[in-house]
Formats: C-alpha cells, structure tokens, sequence
C-alpha cells in the first residue's frame, strides 16, 4: 500500500480527524481531490518562515509550491494548517504578527510550532534555549489572546503546561514509515513492529514500558526534548534489550 492509499484509508473514517503532515512538493490533482471529498483529512504543510529561509531549507522553489498550494486549498474551502520548525534563526520571524496575519490570509487555521531538537552536537546552536522558549510561548499567548481565528499549538513547548513529555505510549506514541513503533518523532528507538503486532501491544513494548517506569520521561532537563537529553539512557535500554535477546 503506498501513502497515498494509506490516506484513502483514514478518508474512511470520518469520525476522527486526521492531520496530514506534508512537504507539498507532491500535492497533485488526485491530493486534492481527495482533500476535497473527505474533509476528515486536514493537511498539514511544512514551512520555516518567508520565502528565503523555506527555500534555504527545504530547496529552491519550495516556497513558491507551497503557497500556490496554500491557494488551491483555500480556492476549494478546505481547511489546511502549517507545522514550522522554530529555531534560533526563524523564531522572531515565524510567532511575529506579520508571519502569521499572512498564513491566516492564505487561509491557514492552524499552525504548529515544532521546537528544533537536535539529533548532533554540532546542531545544538539552532535548538531554542529557555529565553527562546520563553519568548515564543509569549508571543503565542498574546496572539491567542487577540484572536481565535487559528489555532496555535506549540510542540513540545505546550508539554510543559500539559504534565511534560507525553511520549512512549504516556499519552501517544509514533509510528515510523517501515511500522516501528517510537515513543516519539524526536526520539527514534525502536523494539516493535505494528505489522507484527497491535497497537495495544505496541503501547506496552518492552522499550516503552522501561522509559515510562524508569521515569525517563520526567527526567529533570534543560527545557527542549527530555528524550534527546536522556539520549544515552534510551541507547543503552534499547541496546541492553538487543543484548539480552542474543
Ligand atoms: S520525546 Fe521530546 S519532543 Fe517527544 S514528547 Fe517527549 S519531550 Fe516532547
């Protein structure tokens, strides 16, 4: 099944909403179309800021794609949203009014703030530090003070006000594109396969188990991802696991 047949799939299920994260590079005829009919279906485009920081990190033209899609969108009435990476580079630019009055005239209604959580050392300079942090939790509320036309969701700035980290099966849980479940995009360790196995069973993996009653998920950290700071302890369970099963 390829991943457009995987989202005729959640098109059959109207009851539950789900957001489709996308580049919008492959937004076709047949993308719409299904948009379209089943309104289940919210897209979600990826974006960084204004047309030279998109394009300086997704590729030349992108920005361009992406606001004639922002466009075809609307034209149909379809509700689409937006999931942008903050750095230190974009933070200002993507929580100021300016950014986000445009993404609300493109017809965007809901955005989500996807924190940078670094995967090496040498990218830890993008990552937003407390004093970031703190200026984009508030801009957001008083740009949700003002007004209620979009809805703003800040991740995992937003977990701190929710109980911390909600991952390895706490509250949710991810599932990369070959099956295997991870406690989180951010945090991708695997020991279980959901085509071999439910996901009730999945939430209770081995892996998962072990960072929920460890409390690895409410390890004191420096703001950010607790899973990225606690990098070195969710190694050494995942490979203690491998060791053990030889
Ligand atoms: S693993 Fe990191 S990003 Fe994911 S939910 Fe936990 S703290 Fe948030």
């Amino acid at each position: 099944m390829n991943q457009l047949e995987r989202i005729h799939e959640a098109g059959k299920i109207p009851d539950i909403i789900f957001p489709v994260f996308t580049n919008g590079t492959y937004v076709d005829d047949e993308y719409f179309q299904l948009m379209d009919k089943c309104r289940n279906l919210v897209p979600v485009l990826s974006i960084e800021g204004g047309k030279e920081i998109t394009d300086s990190r997704r590729g030349e033209g992108v920005y361009d794609k992406l606001t004639e899609n922002m466009k075809r969108f609307n034209d149909r009435g379809l509700i689409f949203g937006a999931s942008i990476t903050v750095t230190t580079e974009n933070y200002t630019e993507v929580t100021s009014d300016e950014y986000l009055d445009w993404l609300k005239k493109q017809g965007c209604r809901l955005v989500i703030f996807v924190e940078f959580v670094p995967v090496t050392d040498e990218a830890q300079y993008l990552a937003p530090g407390d004093e970031e942090r703190q200026y984009i939790a508030n801009r957001l509320e008083a740009v949700r003070s003002v007004s209620d036309e979009m809805v703003l969701l800040s991740f995992p700035g937003d977990e701190l006000a929710i109980g911390g980290c909600m991952a390895a099966g706490r509250e949710f849980f991810h599932i990369n594109s070959h099956g295997g479940a991870e406690p989180c995009p951010f945090s991708p360790y695997s020991d279980i396969n959901v085509k071999d196995t439910s996901l009730k069973e999945a939430i209770k993996s081995r892996l998962f188990a072990s960072l929920r009653d460890n409390h690895v998920l409410e390890a004191k950290h420096e703001g950010g991802c607790v899973l990225f700071s606690e990098r070195e302890t969710v190694q050494a369970i995942v490979s203690g696991m491998h060791t053990s099963a030889e």
